[in-house]
């Protein structure tokens, strides 16, 4: 934002980050969506989360939505710009000031911070008497893609990383770090609304990965409204007993048609003599013990 406003001012400026925000997004949702709503659509079908199609009127209200987002999330930057310029922020420029470790410790603190006040902030606009004015137009994508991650109500986009600046105000942190949290941010919000599931079997009981939502937690936010309220981590649904009642189950039941799907097509190349390097190496004995676990 620095190198932007210096050369080409604030309105320059603000138009570059407009477009670089619009095209970030258009990037991260728009590879995804090619491979699974197109390219691999056919090998990718038992791995859908909802069995009904998105419709493309949805999409184009969901890429509308978002540009609009990207307008608002660029002013912030400039408004996180002027902060700095004004010694508001802790915001620093050499990594050595406060080392490696700390530039990368910082990114998680970030993380978990962002979390939190996600969390909270989620569930109170899904009050009813806030619901309407701030949260709404997210939902009506009741059948995420990953177009949905950006498409927000204005008051929403400014609330969706109103923390980060107060953040800014009390911890030192470095641009570039700032800058690779807003990549993982995305990544992770793209992953949440991809549709489709595709973390492997037992995600949810591994004692680590579990801390980690997955494509079905916040499709299921979507499709039923209430519970899954968590952004990237699952600290605070597990604490507040918000997860789902469901949760578990449904995402069980949707590996399971998705693994049984690849034994399945796995068997097909395996008989018509086809096989890739990879699946050769599984015996028809192993493709049925592998159906067999994935059947359970
Ligand atoms: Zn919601
Ligand atoms: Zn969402």
């Amino acid at each position: 934002m620095d190198f932007l406003i210096q050369n080409f001012g604030y309105l320059g400026g603000y138009s570059i980050a407009v477009l670089f925000i619009f095209f970030r997004y258009a990037i991260f949702a728009g590879i995804p969506f090619v491979i699974f709503y197109h390219w691999r659509k056919q090998k990718n079908k038992a791995a859908k989360i909802q069995k009904r199609e998105v419709k493309s009127k949805q999409i184009w209200m969901e890429i509308g939505y978002s540009t609009m987002t990207a307008f608002i999330f660029a002013a912030l930057g400039v408004g996180i710009y002027w902060m700095t310029q004004h010694g508001w922020t802790k915001i620093y420029t050499d990594v050595n000031e406060y080392g490696t470790a700390y530039f990368i410790t910082s990114i998680f603190i970030l993380m978990f911070v962002h979390d939190a006040y996600f969390y909270w902030m989620h569930r109170a606009v899904h009050h009813p008497k806030i619901f309407p004015y701030v949260h709404k137009v997210h939902h009506l994508s009741s059948n995420p893609t990953p177009w949905t991650s950006f498409s927000f109500n204005a008051s929403e986009a400014v609330l969706e990383l109103g923390i980060v600046p107060i953040v800014l105000m009390l911890i030192p942190m470095h641009f570039g770090a700032v800058l690779i949290f807003f990549f993982i941010s995305l990544a992770f919000n793209v992953m949440g609304h991809l549709g489709y599931e595709i973390m492997p079997k037992n995600w949810v009981r591994h004692p680590i990965l579990k801390w980690f939502n997955t494509p079905t937690h916040h499709n299921m936010h979507h499709a039923r409204g209430n519970g899954n309220f968590g952004l990237y981590f699952n600290f605070w649904d597990t604490w507040m007993g918000t997860n789902h009642k469901n949760y578990i189950k449904t995402f069980d039941a949707i590996v399971a048609r998705r693994d049984a799907a690849a034994v399945e097509e796995a068997r097909k190349l395996f008989k018509n003599g086809c096989l890739t390097r990879k699946i050769e190496i599984l015996s028809e004995d192993e493709l049925q013990k592998t159906e067999f676990s994935s059947a359970k």
